[in-house]
């Protein structure tokens, strides 16, 4: 009885301790939660990107000779050599920038042959995601790839075949071959990566016309807006939807200022991104001079590329909730045929959005 009561009060002792134990010691969450850095940290956009592709080599093959407790000279039995696997670069819809590409990229090396016949493996290729509308140059600068529909696939380095093992080379004469290959060194090339948006039409305009303000009122796109020059720092695509379902693909080229072809401001890094737009629009600010600013978009424009400058293009002045834009148009009038909108207040977009089906159905055909 005695022994009972004493293990009773020993269960309850230790049952009293582990209660303590688990109310005071034992954290609430298991791990510790860290705060989210308040930090600022720049992100970059990559759109141009020089990669070293290096195939993988081959394995070598193998000479072997197969001595069994049966018969001593079974013959040769040295397997052949994997293969090297390639560097491929695939366009794909999730993938929207170079930012993850390697200066560097190395496919595996095949595995080398062994005895009793036996084949090395081959290496798995490396697939490098790129975005849709990838443009691939080689080390002449020549357009070698062009990666414009999903899944598309370019093979930058071939891996080197696998050597063939001295079982390979067994005949009626030579019934001791001791040769075999060695594996195919894998090819190493230099491309240049470039990104070209695969958008409709592309906005042109000054810091500050109100680029990002258009695309925000046109389509779902969320580009910043703030009443300062380089605000938007890398392009913004945004889709208009139509009626029909069709979509066009706007977008929003920042960074153009007066002498942008010698590399002023931003410079002209993203008019690659206007080359496959069908057409452009001119967006010009209406409160400072928009005749001014129009002839230096155009002169920037034919500065880098007379073709681009033959684009289809809508001239659209904006800002004409103010007073001033509202006497530039009068001012306008003779001159260019503009059409007038305000981005901030919605004024005259839908004859807008026509003018840019209108340009999507004439590419289009
Ligand atoms: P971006 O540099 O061309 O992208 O220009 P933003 O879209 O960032 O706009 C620059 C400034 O212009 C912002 O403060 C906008 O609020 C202002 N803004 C844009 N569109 C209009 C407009 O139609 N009317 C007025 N009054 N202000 C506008
Ligand atoms: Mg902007």
């Amino acid at each position: 009885m005695r022994l009972i009561n004493l293990f009773k009060s020993l269960k309850l002792i230790s049952q009293v301790q582990i209660v303590r134990c688990s109310s005071e010691y034992v954290p609430k969450a298991l791990r510790s939660l860290k705060a989210k850095s308040t930090r600022n940290t720049v992100q970059y956009y990559v759109d141009s990107f020089r990669v070293r592709a290096v195939g993988g080599s081959g394995g070598d093959g193998c000479i072997s000779f197969l001595s069994a407790w049966c018969k001593d000279h079974a013959g040769p039995d040295g397997g052949d050599g994997g293969n090297g696997g390639h560097v491929i670069f695939q366009a794909t819809y999730s993938c929207k920038s170079l930012n993850h590409c390697k200066s560097v990229t190395q496919a595996k090396h095949g595995e080398r042959g062994f005895n009793k016949e036996c084949n090395g493996k081959n290496a798995q290729h490396v697939v490098v995601p790129v975005p849709l509308g990838t443009i691939i140059r080689d080390s002449t600068a020549r357009v070698v790839g062009d990666l414009s529909s999903e899944g598309m696939m370019f093979v930058a380095a071939r891996g080197g075949a696998g050597g063939r093992g001295n079982k390979f080379f067994l005949t009626d004469t030579e019934q001791a071959p001791s040769v075999a290959e060695l594996g195919a060194v894998g090819e190493t090339n230099v491309y240049t990566l470039e990104v070209r948006s695969m958008a409709h039409i592309g906005l042109i305009g000054f810091p500050n016309a109100g680029k990002s303000t258009l695309l925000r009122a046109l389509t779902r796109a969320r580009p910043t807006v703030a009443p300062y020059p380089f605000t938007t720092l890398r392009p913004h695509i945004g889709m208009v939807q139509f009626d029909d379902y069709e979509q066009v693909a706007i977008a929003d080229l920042p960074g153009l200022i007066p002498g942008s072809h010698k590399n002023y401001g931003l410079g002209i890094q993203f008019l690659q991104h206007a080359e496959r737009c069908l057409g452009l629009i001119f967006l010009l600010d209406g409160t400072s001079s928009p005749l001014q600013q129009y002839s230096t978009l155009s002169h920037e424009l034919r500065a880098y590329s007379p073709s681009l400058a033959e684009r289809r293009a809508l001239i659209v002045l904006n800002k004409m909730d103010t007073v001033e834009a509202r006497q530039a148009l009068e001012e306008l009038k003779g001159d260019l045929d503009v059409i007038a909108i305000s981005a901030k207040t919605g004024e005259n977009l839908p004859v807008l959005v026509k003018a840019l089906r209108d340009i999507y159905d004439a590419g289009e055909r």
